[in-house]
């Protein structure tokens, strides 16, 4: 986790499931420290729910990038002298 998604991780609030359903006019309580109570739902930035999205989707396309490799790039031997795939590490 980078320095900037550790700084959001930390919840801009706290609520409770009664809250959120008490608040069909738009308004409800919001605690800015945790209440401990079984119902307690933590708030996060829209900013830290957009950066672990990109993150995902960042490592997702980097796995394709794995599972989908014919093995048509570079070789190495490893330590026991078998060649093996670059990007996905295959046994060729
Ligand atoms: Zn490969």
């Amino acid at each position: 986790m980078t320095d900037k998604l550790e700084a959001l991780s930390q919840p801009v609030g706290w609520t409770t499931q009664e809250e959120l359903n008490e608040a069909n006019g738009g308004v409800g309580w919001m605690f800015l420290s945790p209440m401990k109570q079984p119902d307690e739902i933590a708030l996060y930035s829209q900013e830290y729910v957009t950066a672990l999205l990109n993150e995902n989707a960042e490592l997702k396309a980097s796995l394709s990038e794995w599972e989908d490799c014919k093995h048509d790039g570079a070789t190495y031997h490893d330590m026991s002298g078998r060649e093996r795939c670059g990007r996905c590490g295959a046994d060729l």
